[in-house]
């Protein structure tokens, strides 16, 4: 049980976060929680292409792991260094948007998705832009930001591989650091094939070529460069990007004007600080000791300097974080988006990112989503959980995952949200479980009962929530002895062969 669990008695923060403004923009398909997981668990090639990267991804992060020694130790610093970030956030927030400013750059706080939207088309259409260079950012996907822009008539262009290749094919990622990790190479050929009149082969090397060359001119043709932040360094007003390709740093440096937009939480108070969870982030992520590119900017350009953007906007965005911040949900807010628990989580593994309805999928989805997209939409995400507890022990910023989880389940039945089915289930359960001697004729009649009426796996009569279980596995058919009886005979018989000794 770790830190924040042995408080949960005591902690009088609310359980229940009201979501004002629930976020539909986090959605990515409307499909029932069962129809989506039967249409995931379906995808074969889904199912392999998740399977082959969890298990690189797992070795290769174990390596990292073992590289950097006292990982424990790594943990708990990581750890300290997000939950002060949380507890002064306003204090780094002043110090953040001070910086900037003293430089000439723009900050723009965002209480919703809409004002943060609003902002930046009114930044886009200042500068009578019409076409923008994005590199990857999920809070960017949170606000719905492409749509919004597309629908002013600004061409928007992803230049991440994997976000690029999805916009083609018209697909919302499925992972928070590898966006198309749900794809196999053959969909990749064929989505360029049918898009972009791609003829190379299949390979990874010669695809990646042809994007590179269809990429490189847009980054010069873009008025505007769009980015997210993986972290604020409030000390000096700089912006730390990671990424294994550098388009990030060409989306930030040639377009005249740089727009970051990043999540509230997302600060660290200076580079010290961010030197440790960089070291954390690209052993967990990717299983690298650093990523391909780490760039830090301190915008706008100053005069004398060749490279960079001449004007600089930082759109900081709430959108339900400060409500995050004052419930039980808090350790949430520590995330740095590593993508380790869903690398880790044997749902994940099953269902794939989509299975999960929301751009945070994963552990991390089934804690962050219903907080900012509402338990009306997103109540399901919290039961596609085993509890394994996988999530808890790599999250490299030791966040309670599944204890957050099990918050969320408990929310729900306070909410009295639940379906009636399971209600009704869980009170017969109560009753049982709360008296002894009917709790004792259930376990007796249970064993006969279960060897009379399974066959071949299956009940006699199914219950909808019975055959979605048995429709997948088989229900134990049962020798008709309980295990109280079995264990009973067995401590009497040990007795009786001690007697004879
Ligand atoms: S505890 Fe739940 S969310 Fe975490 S890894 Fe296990 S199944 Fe996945
Ligand atoms: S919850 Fe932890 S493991 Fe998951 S993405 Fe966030 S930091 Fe990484």
């Amino acid at each position: 049980m770790n830190s924040t669990e042995t408080h949960h008695e005591v902690d009088k923060r609310p359980l229940v976060v009201n979501v004002a403004n629930p976020d539909d923009c986090v959605v990515t398909n409307r499909l029932p929680l069962h129809e989506r997981l039967d249409r995931q668990t379906h995808d074969q090639v889904m199912r392999a292409a998740v399977a082959k990267a969890q298990d690189l991804i797992g070795r290769n992060r174990q390596k990292m792991v073992d590289d950097l020694e006292d990982w424990e130790g790594w943990r708990a610093r990581a750890e300290q260094i997000r939950q002060d970030v949380l507890e002064n956030i306003d204090a780094y927030l002043y110090k953040l948007s001070e910086e900037i400013d003293k430089r000439g750059g723009n900050v723009f706080f965002a209480r919703t998705k809409e004002e943060a939207t609003d902002y930046i088309l009114s930044v886009i259409k200042a500068k009578n832009a019409k076409k923008v260079v994005k590199s990857k950012s999920m809070v960017t996907e949170e606000i719905g930001l492409n749509h919004v822009l597309e629908g002013a008539g600004v061409s928007v262009l992803e230049t991440d591989l994997g976000e690029y290749l999805l916009q083609l094919a018209k697909d919302p990622p499925s992972h928070v650091v590898v966006p198309a990790i749900h794809r196999d190479r053959r969909q990749i050929q064929e989505t360029l094939r049918k898009t972009m009149g791609y003829t190379g082969s299949d390979t990874p090397e010669d695809m990646t070529l042809f994007v590179r060359k269809t990429l490189r001119p847009e980054f010069f043709a873009a008025d505007v460069g769009i980015s997210g932040c993986n972290f604020a360094v409030a000390e000096s007003g700089s912006m730390a990007l990671v990424s294994n390709e550098g388009n990030a740093r060409l989306c930030t440096t040639l377009p005249k004007t740089h727009i970051a937009v990043m999540g509230m939480e997302r600060l660290a108070p200076s580079f010290a600080e961010v030197d440790v969870l960089i070291t954390m982030l690209a052993r967990s992520a990717v299983g690298q000791r650093l990523t391909g590119y780490n760039t830090w900017l301190t915008p706008p350009k100053r005069s004398g300097e060749l490279d960079g953007p001449e004007e600089f906007h930082l759109v900081i965005i709430d959108n339900g974080r400060s409500d995050i911040l004052a419930s039980q949900f808090s350790p949430i807010l520590q995330c740095i988006r590593c993508g380790a628990c869903m690398n880790t989580c044997p749902c994940y593994r099953e269902v794939g990112g989509h299975g999960y309805g929301s751009i945070y999928p994963g552990p991390l989805g089934a804690v962050l989503t219903p907080l900012i997209g509402g338990y009306e939409k997103f109540r399901d995400l919290p039961q596609v959980c085993t509890l394994c507890t996988a999530c808890d022990s790599v999250c490299p910023v030791k966040i309670p995952l599944s204890g957050l989880i099990r918050r969320h389940r408990i929310a729900e039945v306070e909410m009295g949200i639940r379906p009636t089915g399971e209600k009704l289930a869980m009170k017969g359960f109560g009753v049982a479980n709360g008296s002894p001697w009917l709790w004792n004729l259930t376990m007796k009649a249970g064993a006969p009962a279960m060897k009379l009426g399974i066959h071949n796996g299956r009940a006699p009569i199914e219950p909808s929530v019975i055959k979605a279980w048995t429709n997948m596995r088989d229900l134990p058919e049962g020798d008709g002895e309980s295990f109280r009886t079995w264990f009973a005979e067995h401590e009497k018989s040990l007795e009786n062969k001690k007697n004879q000794k």
